[in-house]
């Protein structure tokens, strides 16, 4: 980072203090922009990156409810919406014990590059709650939803700013949001929301877009170095809707994932993991993972410690942030590790990105790798302004292309600045450009 970019982030950290992952986004943008920004000295004469950096709108509530034993609770949420030069706020809300402002502002940061890296027209935002749905009833869910709803509908809306899912925000959470706002609204504004059931506005293949969609970003990775996923050993993290549907398209491309894990263990199953039972354990039962092996005796589960000490050719990080560190890189890279493809929002720490990069590992960031995601909800969002709903077939193939087309323009940006198979730098540069300008041509606002 030169002079200039270290005084801006110096005054990032200052005013936003305490918000540790929130600086470690910006820090990786900033490190990577520089050549951008010394061929576009408009993009600093219009103190672009001091403004991307703060949020346009953040707005923080209270969410009361009664559990099923008829005390009140009281959770905090959140919406922060980052940046609307490309298009409405458009990010996922994460339900978790952990979430705090910091939290969501390093998500929210990360959409807005992550979604202009789309190509579609969709803006940055993200929110959510410190609600913890683990162990809570139906019932209770569906209040808790209701209050967030309560507050949140006023600041949402099709133009305006389309929530998704997250962590802890699947299908069944935006049902009830959607219901709710529905309800209060009296609109049946179907592009509200995306991530919703088929039944009544969804659309195919947003389901498992994210998870598809960084297995296509993989086959790409692997094609630019003349490999491909065919036979591969893969290991993936965590077992929600990222994971269980990165697995499933690893196995379709002849690839075999050998573990994945949860909060408190991993398995290993050298057959390749069953994503049938998994998806029983994990989206119908809502159950641990340590059960897996009662169904697959010649499988084990490992409690408490690292997936990543399991050796493979392809890592798909695909719980949390922050979840690969220095030392488990240096287990992948030992393991013979080729490729590192971000399912999770920044789950490598910088010293496992560094360490990536010494060992020469190609590393995908999330915000090209597990765009799939946010692509397939502006797709939703798509067909619900058209009243149009399209089939799993189309919808795949148009994710398979999006998906080859944020690879390539990543790939070509790092190639432009001298800096080949770089996709950090290929991604933040091509992202932040693409905002810069929009927000150039909005003029000061
Ligand atoms: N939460 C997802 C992400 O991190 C999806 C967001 C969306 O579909 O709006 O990109």
């Amino acid at each position: 980072m030169d002079e200039k970019l270290d005084a801006i982030f110096t005054d990032v950290i200052r005013r936003n203090p305490g918000e540790d992952e929130f600086h470690q986004a910006v820090r990786e943008v900033l490190e990577s922009i520089g050549p951008a920004l010394t061929r576009h000295p408009e993009y600093a004469e219009a103190k672009i990156i001091e403004r991307i950096c703060e949020p346009e709108r953040q707005l923080i509530f209270r969410v009361p409810w009664e559990d099923d034993r008829g005390e009140v609770q009281v959770n905090r949420g959140f919406r922060v919406e980052f940046n609307s030069a490309l298009g409405p706020y458009k990010g996922g809300l994460r339900f978790h014990p952990s979430v705090y402002l910091g939290i969501v502002k390093f998500l929210g940061f990360e959409q807005i590059f992550k979604n202009a890296l789309t190509g579609m027209p969709i803006g940055g935002g993200k929110g959510g709650s410190d609600f913890d749905p683990k162990g809570r009833s139906d019932r209770e869910v569906m209040r808790f939803c209701q209050s967030f709803m309560t507050e949140l509908y006023r600041h949402i809306g099709e133009y305006t700013d389309v929530p998704a899912g997250d962590i802890g925000v699947g299908a069944r959470e935006i049902g009830y949001l959607f219901g709710q706002y529905k309800r209060i609204t009296n609109r049946y504004e179907s592009g509200v929301l995306t991530g919703k059931g088929l039944i009544y506005g969804g659309a195919q293949v947003r389901r498992e877009a994210t998870g598809y969609g960084a297995v296509f970003f993989a086959e790409e990775m692997l094609r630019a170095r003349g490999e491909g996923l065919d036979g591969k050993r893969v290991v993936v993290s965590g077992s929600g809707n990222v994971a269980i549907y990165a697995i499933e398209k690893v196995h379709q491309l002849g690839g075999t994932v050998v573990a994945c894990s949860d909060s408190s263990g991993y398995v290993v199953d050298e057959k390749g993991i069953d994503v049938e039972l998994l998806k029983q354990i994990k989206e119908v039962r809502r159950a641990r993972l340590s059960e897996y092996p009662q169904s697959r005796p010649h499988s084990s589960f490992v409690a408490g410690r690292p997936v990543w000490e399991v050796p493979c050719q392809i890592a798909i990080p695909s719980a949390t942030q922050n979840e690969i560190t220095g030392a488990d890189a240096a287990s992948l890279v030992a393991g013979g590790c080729l490729a590192v493809v971000e399912g999770a929002n920044m789950p490598t720490t910088p010293e496992a990105v560094r360490a990536f990069a010494e060992a020469g590992v190609g590393f995908a960031p999330g915000k090209a790798a597990n765009a799939g995601g946010v692509a397939a909800s502006a797709l939703e969002m798509q067909q619900n302004a058209s009243r149009d709903s399209w089939s799993f077939a189309h919808s795949e193939q148009r994710l398979r292309e999006i998906m080859r087309d944020i690879h390539d323009r990543c790939y070509a940006t790092a190639d432009e600045y001298g800096m080949p198979g770089d996709y950090v730098a290929g991604a933040n540069i091509d992202g932040f450009r693409r905002v810069a300008e929009a927000m150039l041509a909005h003029g000061l606002i």
